[in-house]
């Protein structure tokens, strides 16, 4: 008797374990996708600042800021200002940004070279307090969401 009730409570347990653990996936699916698996239109980077600002670096290695409402809506810069502070081997190097019709652009290319750090500061206007973005430049090609490495979307 003592063997049947372990056996029922061990089929109870996994009877219930995997229904409990889809439901707590599913309850936190919509959440988890929206803020990992949204990129910038462009293919950019989206920053959480609000509107969202998309970093993208272009081919030439200036950097293109454009602004998002949270269902990726263009809306025009207003008054925000951005600098990157970029960290390569050279040394230290300061991007200024200058309003360009609703975009902001960089007066200046990113530095040579890949893989050192960026600090992207968003002020929402110019005597606001910073907000800081710090990630690495990688301009190679991400294999599954095909985006620069740098605004991958995927979970790894
Ligand atoms: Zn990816």
């Amino acid at each position: 008797m003592k063997t049947l009730l372990c056996l029922l409570t061990a089929a109870a347990a996994l009877g219930v374990a995997p229904t409990f653990t889809a439901t707590v996936a599913a309850a936190d699916a919509p959440h988890e996708h929206r803020h990992k698996g949204q990129g910038g239109p462009n293919g950019g980077r989206l920053l959480e600042t609000e509107p969202h600002a998309e970093f993208l670096i272009e081919k030439d290695r200036s950097v293109t800021v454009r602004f998002f409402t949270d269902d990726l809506k263009p809306v025009a810069a207003a008054g925000q200002t951005v600098t990157v502070l970029a960290d390569p081997k050279a040394g230290k190097t300061r991007v200024e940004f200058e309003k360009s019709g609703e975009v902001l652009k960089s007066k200046t290319r990113l530095p040579e070279g890949d893989g050192y750090n960026l600090v992207v500061q968003v002020r929402s206007k110019p005597d606001a307090k910073p907000q800081n973005f710090r990630f690495k430049l990688d301009l190679a090609t991400c294999g599954e969401c095909k985006r620069g490495e740098y605004a991958c979307i995927c979970a790894h």
